[in-house]
């Protein structure tokens, strides 16, 4: 397994995941919250991400950045 270095702190990562709203690769320690939505998906979102009212509104309704970009079209045309 090759070290990389986590994208937001640049400390090295043996395990990394991937913020779905930013799609940076992130170490424990910026992952900010994690779900699992279905069976096979987690929903991953980091600190930079929660910080933004768009990025965590979306994750708390268990969305990922594509569905709330639907969403959000959705709703500006009501
Ligand atoms: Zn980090
Ligand atoms: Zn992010």
């Amino acid at each position: 397994m090759p070290i990389t270095n986590c994208e937001r702190c640049k400390r090295e990562i043996f395990r990394s995941e991937a913020c779905d709203y930013c799609g940076k690769k992130i170490c424990a320690q910026c992952e900010r919250a994690s779900q699992r939505v279905k069976k096979v998906q987690r929903l991953v979102i980091c600190r930079t991400c929660w910080g933004s009212m768009k990025k965590r509104g979306a994750y708390k309704n268990k969305m990922n950045p594509a569905q709330a970009v639907v969403a959000a079209q959705t709703k500006s045309e009501f």
